[in-house]
């Protein structure tokens, strides 16, 4: 949040230097192009400015800014390069921007409270959650597990079932977009590493994604691990009218 701020001043301090450039007598036809363009420029900034605005509301007050849905998702989803940007300029670990990036996400995900039942919502799974000495093609169809114990595949599904929610495992950005279209879910708890996670919140906009970051003991992308307990966190968080509903009866 903070880098967004930042990156935002740094846009009106370019605006506001366009601006006083613009301003000079000596070429009349470009200093109006240059003004118009200049004033387009700070219209948008007012507009994130709004949307950086609704959004810290947001999640202080967890509760949705009536009709700011869209100019948040905008902030968001146009000011993330942005910060990426100025992260690199500062040397700012990538990782770090991208799970404040999640955790910015999840908290708005869990302001609005999406009123979603079960089969509406589905857990998405990194492939490398699985053994990597497991024979069994757990992307072709989770079925295929013989919940072994030899990794937390086994358990993901038994907690999945016991929700009654979908859950495929994904090679990848294009398996898990096949995922989303074939599925049509209304809600999804996605499980990756922090790079895979931002991009695919940012790809799913306007979709609630949950994201849970996995653990890495033996490095990326092998033998990877989750916390369960985040996991079921953010799944009661998806379904939590759901389960009010059943507690009510
Ligand atoms: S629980 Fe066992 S069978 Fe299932 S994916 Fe993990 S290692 Fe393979």
């Amino acid at each position: 949040m903070g880098l967004v701020l930042v990156s935002l001043l740094l846009l009106l301090g370019a605006a506001v230097y366009l601006f006083a450039y613009a301003s000079d007598p000596q070429s009349f036809l470009f200093r109006n192009i240059l003004m118009l363009l200049t004033g387009l420029f700070l219209l948008i900034l007012f507009f994130f400015f709004i949307g950086l605005l609704a959004m810290t509301g947001t999640i202080l007050g967890r509760r949705p800014f009536p009709g700011m849905d869209w100019l948040i998702d905008k902030t968001l989803l146009l000011l993330f390069p942005v910060v990426m940007s100025l992260g690199r300029l500062f040397h700012i670990a990538q990782d770090q921007i991208q799970r404040s990036f999640i955790e910015v996400n999840n908290q708005m995900v869990r302001a609005r409270r999406h009123k979603v039942q079960a089969r509406q919502c589905l857990i998405l799974l990194p492939h490398c959650l699985q053994k990597d000495s497991c024979p069994h093609k757990i992307t072709l169809s989770t079925d295929n597990c013989q919940k072994c114990g030899r990794c937390q595949v086994g358990e993901i599904l038994d907690l999945a079932a016991e929700k009654g929610v979908e859950v495929e495992v994904v090679a990848g950005g294009t398996m898990a977009r096949r995922a989303l279209t074939q599925y049509g879910p209304q809600a999804v708890v996605a499980v990756a590493c922090e790079r895979d996670l931002s991009s695919g919140v940012l790809d799913s906009f306007p979709l609630p994604v949950l994201g849970v970051v996995n653990q890495r003991p033996q490095g990326p992308c092998l033998n990877t691990r989750i916390d369960m307990e985040a996991l079921q966190k953010a799944l009661s968080s998806q379904l939590e009218y759901l389960e009010q509903a059943k507690e009510a009866k």
